[in-house]
């Protein structure tokens, strides 16, 4: 399958790793919009958050977990935001599911 994400998983395209375990890879944005970016997606190829179903929604509450863990590790308690773009109008670049975790500034809402 012609994925960049499932590239990095395999090691094939590099990455800056904050987090890697059976389940999930976390790494750093190559092009980060926040002091701390990081991306943490499924080792399992799921195209974006609306491939969700009862079969994989695990694999969602297990990355939060791990969001929770890595945010406190990296220190962003005062706070930070969780994203993930589905689909062409939401801007979605890469088709491999991923959560953006931003934080270390003031990030204004509505998100443009
Ligand atoms: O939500 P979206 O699909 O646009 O996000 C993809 C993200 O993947 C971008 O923020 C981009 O900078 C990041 N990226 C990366 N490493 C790559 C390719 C893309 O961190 N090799």
């Amino acid at each position: 399958m012609d994925c960049l994400f499932c590239k990095i998983i395999a090691g094939e395209i590099p990455s800056n790793k904050v987090y890697e375990d059976e389940r999930v890879l976390a790494f750093y944005d190559i092009d980060p919009k926040a002091p701390v970016h990081f991306l943490v997606i499924p080792k399992k190829h799921i195209a974006s958050a609306s491939e969700i179903t009862a079969q994989n929604s695990g694999e969602v509450a297990y990355i939060f977990e791990v969001i929770a863990k890595l945010a406190k590790e990296l220190g962003l308690e005062s706070g930070y935001r969780v994203v993930t773009n589905v689909g062409e109008d939401a801007g979605q670049t890469v088709k491999h599911m991923h959560f953006h975790v931003l934080g270390k500034r003031l990030l204004s809402w509505p998100p443009g």
